[in-house]
């Protein structure tokens, strides 16, 4: 079946395909997680699985919010339909409390609760190492204009309120997560939207009352399982049922035609 369509890309951790609508495209969520800019790799049996359903599931509620997103829908448990937008070349970080770079840049412990979310922006540039920056070179060098860098700040805001109080009400904090958002012509008219996906390979989500990590740092850090972890956040989200998982979070193969 995959052979058939036309690829568009593959990245670390997705591959897009042409979509069967014009101006859509399919994003294929693969099991390979990276991290250290690919120096540390590995192939995880179901965790695009699981990231496809629980991005499906923020992404869904984000758009009930009037938040707009490029998720037009699931097409299975690993692929999903996409609006085709150009992506922004930045990584919007939303921090609540101290963890990762932050925490060494600064020489904060992690875990130190910010004084307030801090948005910060990298430009994204693998051969660069993704470095940090501000507005200044954002248009200076025009990867986006004031007007879409005033849309991505307030919208990354509302979406951090929404995440934080969502992950609050599941037992888990929001520590920190990475956003890349698009553009796309409607009506005449250039609209910014979040892009990529939201899931545990891209956010720090703590459990509340022991601290244990449920996202990609388990993988980063040798901490134990991560299909565990991510399953444990889909499960408290309601998106798989107690007894379901594994084997059903897992993709099927019905049928392959090469
Ligand atoms: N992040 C990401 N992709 C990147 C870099 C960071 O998804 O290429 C996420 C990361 O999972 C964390 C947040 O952004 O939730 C902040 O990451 P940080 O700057 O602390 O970098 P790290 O410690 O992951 O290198």
């Amino acid at each position: 079946m995959n052979g058939k369509r036309t690829r568009i890309y593959e990245g670390k951790a997705k591959i897009l395909y042409e979509g069967p609508e014009p101006n859509t495209v399919i994003v294929h969520f693969k099991d390979d997680a990276t991290a250290f800019n690919a120096e540390k790799k590995a192939v995880i049996e179901g965790k695009g699985v699981l990231n496809q359903r629980i991005s499906e599931h923020i992404f869904l509620k984000l758009n009930e919010m009037g938040l707009p997103t490029h998720f037009l829908r699931s097409l299975n448990m690993r692929e999903q339909l996409v609006r085709s937008v150009e992506i922004i070349p930045l990584e919007i970080v939303v921090r609540n409390v101290a963890a990762g770079s932050l925490a060494k840049r600064l020489g904060l412990e992690e875990g130190t609760p910010l004084p307030r979310s801090i948005i910060e922006c990298y430009y994204k540039n693998d051969k660069l190492g993704d470095p940090m920056v501000n507005e200044e070179h954002i248009t200076a060098f025009g990867w986006a204009t004031p007007m879409e860098m005033d849309d991505i700040m307030h919208m990354s805001i509302r979406i951090n309120d929404f995440l934080s109080g969502l992950f609050l009400g599941i037992g888990i904090k929001l520590v920190d997560f990475k956003m890349e958002y698009g553009r796309y012509i409607e009506n005449d008219m250039m609209r910014v939207v979040l892009a990529d996906e939201i899931s545990p390979d891209n956010c720090r989500l703590w459990d509340i009352k022991t601290q244990q990590k449920l996202d990609k740092d388990v993988f980063r850090r040798d901490l134990g399982s991560l299909t565990d972890a991510y399953q444990e956040v889909a499960r408290r989200l309601g998106i798989i049922q107690p007894g379901e998982a594994p084997e059903r979070a897992k993709p099927k193969l019905v049928k392959t035609d090469s």
